[in-house]
This record gives structure tokens, C-alpha cells and sequence, in this order.
């Protein structure tokens, strides 16, 4: 027997008492004997999806304990269509018969019954997916015009989602700089967490055990990536709108962060234990990467190509030396101030509305697959050809943050002080803005230090081609 406590809004309603003598009347009419009696109280737990009740039933029904279920009626059911679907279902499987004292009797172990059920279980399953059709329609459209859905507060925003939180939101810009300057998201993360600026634990995970929790690589990451601090609407991962509220950065800079972030060589190399120019300078015989190594003797570190056989293994810091020296005399030139103008001007609008472009017609590709008005080997040249072409403006737009690096030591005093206070990361990205570093071996038995045996190749354009 399964009996509901509710509220008796038409008076029409019966009483628990009710409820209870009639279905027992109706099992003792039938030679039935009660193995349970359930019950949930809706006027109590309004508003909760917890029916133990309900949920007690289903389990005697999937069990086999119930061959029949008696009811009142379903009224509370046709609210809820999913638990109905669930009902049906489960007796539609085990051949339980539902009888309603003010409905019909549903006998699932005949065609009829089962006819019966199949029906109301797809009328069921209609309106939920009507429910859910709407619902994906409200959210689309809502994102198209640039509003908010809903959801936790984001980091940088007031819980409304539209006011900037102002130190949130400085500390974001901060981040965003950090990345352009070349520092690694570890870092960003401990700035914030030392800013006392929490993430909020349900939006961004947990801490430890017990712990508040805190920042780290992979939620600043979700922060950064986040095209709401350009002031851009995302909906199911593509841009769709701009957004209601304001920026906390521009365009450029977030489109130039994100190009930094998701570049995958970023990923594989660790950020820890990092020489200046580890990753950086490559091998002049294979053009391979050179890592900072072990040394031959203990407490020296080196450089190694990266290679599986390693073309060399020769002492680091007298090629950083010459590195930075390097550096620091080509920023303090008097027309250091230069290398901050960008050399081609990339115009940041025109290719974030090409790469837009892009997807556009990737999904227009596929579409005319689909169709049969292109074959599966033109489908595969035509996005292969797109998607080249995006990773380019990728790159192109990455490059355009790479001024940031720089900024700092072109505008200071004492160039040598400033680089000298830099950290390794940022150090890093000057070079890497600066010259391509390409280191030859050492050659055989040779004690000092010779310049030719590191190429420089300047990226700016008065010194050179990249
Ligand atoms: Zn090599």
C-alpha cells in the first residue's frame, strides 16, 4: 500500500485514515495480504524531491516483495513525470499489477495492461523532453543576449555575476599580466592565496581534507580561460554574445593569455626546476630543445640537447652569462623603447573575427557532408585547411601579448638591476622575445668559455629576421 499526506486544497482529498481503510477493504476484497505500507508526506517535504515513500515501493516492486501495489491516486505522480516513467517501468518488468482506488487498474502482466502503460510511460517521457527541449531553448537564448545563466559566484564578480568585485578583479588583471610576463600559474596561484582572496570552494574544488580551500595551477587556469572576464558570453564553449557585464581585461590580453595557456608544449614541459634557458635554446645539430641536466660533476648544472642520444652536455651558467649580457645591453640601447612597437601590427579584431569565420564554416563543412554535397576526402582537406589556418592566428595572437614581457626593463633606470630582480620564468620569456638561442657543443677539451659556440638569432626587426 503506498498512502500520501497532503495538503487538502479541494477538500476532495482523503484523509491518511482514508486512504489507509480504503485500500485495505480493496486488498482484503481481492484475498491479497499487505507486506508493506509506505508512505511519504508531502505537505512537510513541499518543495523536496525526497519521496522515501516512493522510493520504498519501487524497491519492493524491483525485488519481487510486491506483486500489487495499491494506491489512491497518482495525482502527486503527474507532477513528478520522471518518478512516473520509473513506476511504469518497473512494474511494466516485473508484471506488478498498480491499482488506484480513484483511477484505473493496471494490470502489467497483460497486453493490455502493458499497452496501457507503454502509453502513459511515453506520454511521460514526451513531456520531460518537451521540459528539457525548453529549458536547452531559455538557456540558449539567454546566453545569446549576453546574460547570465545562473550558477556560483566567479571569481572577480558580486554573486549577481554583473558588478566587478574590485580586489577580486585586480588580483585577475594581475594574473593575466603575470602569464604575458612569462610567470607559471603556480605562481599566480600563490600570489592570490597569499592576497587572502579564497575561491569559492563549491565552484573551483575543495581544498585538503578539511582545509579552506585554496588556489592552485588548475583553478587559476579555469579562471584565466574564462572568456567572461573579456566581457564575452560563452555558450556550450563557443563565444555567442557580448555579455552583459563589464570586462575586467580587454580582448587582446585575455585572447593573448588563452593562446599562452592552451599552447600544448606549455603543458608537457614542467615549470619547476627550470634553468633561463631550458626549453628555450635549442641544439644546432638536431634543432632539439636543451634541458638543464645533471652534471658530470656534482653541483654543476648543465645544458643537454634534449634528443635521445644528446648531441652535448656543456656548463650552463657561462652561457647564461653571455645570455644576459646579451640582453641587458640590447635593452638599454636608446631605442630600446622600439621592441615594444609590435613590428607587423597584427590587428587583433580582424583575426578573432576570421578565426569566428573559421568555425563557422568548419560547421557548414560538415553540414554539406551530412547532405552528400562533399565527399569524406574533401571534408578532411577542407578542415584540415581551417584549422591550420586557426592555429596560425593562434600564434599570431600569442605573439601579440609577447610585448608584455618586456614592458618592464625597457621603461627601467637600471636595466641590469631590473633583470637582475626578474624571476627565472620571466627572465625566460624576455629571451624567448627576445632571440633564438642555439647552442653548439662545447668542443673538445676546451676550458673557456667561447661566444661562438652560441648562436643568437634576434627576433626584433632591425636586427634581423625571425
Ligand atoms: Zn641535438
Amino acid at each position: 500500500m503506498y498512502l500520501r499526506i497532503s495538503e487538502d486544497r479541494t477538500g476532495q482529498q482523503a484523509g491518511v485514515e482514508r486512504q489507509r481503510d480504503a485500500c485495505l477493504k480493496r486488498c482484503q476484497e481481492r484475498g491479497w495480504s499487505v507486506v508493506a505500507v509506505e508512505q511519504d508526506n508531502d505537505v512537510t517535504a513541499r518543495g523536496s524531491r525526497k519521496r522515501p515513500g516512493f522510493e520504498a515501493m519501487l524497491k519492493a516492486i524491483v525485488s519481487g516483495q510486491a506483486k500489487h501495489v495499491v494506491a489512491w491516486d497518482l495525482t502527486r505522480l503527474q507532477r513528478n513525470r520522471r518518478d512516473e516513467l520509473r513506476l511504469y517501468e518497473a512494474c511494466k518488468t516485473t508484471g506488478t499489477t498498480l491499482v488506484l482506488i480513484n483511477g484505473p487498474e493496471l494490470d502489467f502482466s497483460t497486453a493490455t495492461g502493458r499497452l496501457v502503460a507503454d502509453n502513459l510511460g511515453s506520454l511521460a517521457r514526451y513531456e520531460i523532453e518537451l521540459k528539457g527541449d525548453r529549458q536547452v531553448a531559455a538557456q540558449s537564448q539567454a546566453a545569446r543576449k549576453g546574460l547570465r545563466s545562473g550558477g556560483r559566484r566567479p571569481f572577480g564578480y558580486e554573486r549577481d555575476g554583473i558588478t566587478v568585485r574590485e580586489p577580486e578583479a585586480e588580483a585577475v588583471r594581475a594574473g593575466y599580466r603575470a602569464v604575458l610576463a612569462g610567470e607559471s600559474l603556480g605562481a599566480i596561484a600563490r600570489s592570490w592565496n597569499a592576497a587572502g582572496l579564497p575561491p569559492d570552494q563549491k565552484k573551483y574544488g575543495e581544498g585538503h581534507k578539511g582545509e579552506p580551500s585554496e588556489w592552485t595551477r588548475s583553478n587559476v587556469r579555469i579562471v584565466l580561460m574564462n572568456p567572461r572576464n573579456a566581457g564575452r558570453r560563452a555558450y556550450r564553449g563557443e563565444i555567442v554574445a557580448d555579455a552583459v557585464w563589464p570586462a575586467i581585461v580587454d580582448a587582446a590580453t585575455y585572447e593573448a593569455v588563452k593562446a599562452i595557456l592552451t599552447n600544448p608544449e606549455r603543458r608537457t614541459r614542467p615549470t619547476s626546476a627550470r634553468r633561463l634557458l631550458s626549453g628555450v635554446a635549442l641544439c644546432s645539430i638536431c634543432g632539439a630543445t636543451v634541458h638543464a641536466g645533471g652534471s658530470a660533476r656534482r653541483g654543476v648544472a648543465t645544458y643537454r640537447c634534449s634528443a635521445s642520444l644528446g648531441h652535448f652536455a656543456r656548463m650552463a651558467e657561462p652561457v647564461e652569462d653571455y645570455v644576459s649580457r646579451l640582453v641587458v645591453a640590447r635593452l638599454s640601447r636608446a631605442d630600446a623603447g622600439e621592441l615594444l612597437v609590435q613590428k607587423d601590427h597584427p590587428d587583433l579584431g580582424m583575426l578573432r573575427a576570421e578565426q569566428s569565420g573559421i568555425t563557422e564554416r568548419l560547421g557548414q563543412l560538415a553540414a554539406a557532408f551530412a547532405d552528400g554535397a562533399v565527399t569524406a576526402e574533401q571534408l578532411r582537406l577542407g578542415t584540415a585547411r581551417l584549422r591550420a589556418r586557426d592555429a596560425e592566428i593562434e600564434g599570431t595572437l600569442g605573439d601579440a601579448g609577447r610585448t608584455d614581457a618586456l614592458g618592464a626593463l625597457v621603461r627601467a633606470e637600471d636595466v641590469q638591476a631590473a633583470w637582475d630582480s626578474l624571476s627565472t620564468a620571466r627572465r625566460r620569456r624576455v629571451v624567448d622575445t627576445l632571440m633564438r638561442v642555439t647552442i653548439h657543443p662545447p668542443g673538445r677539451g676546451v676550458r673557456t668559455f667561447k661566444p661562438e659556440t652560441v648562436g643568437i638569432e634576434w627576433r626584433t626587426a632591425d636586427e634581423g629576421d625571425r
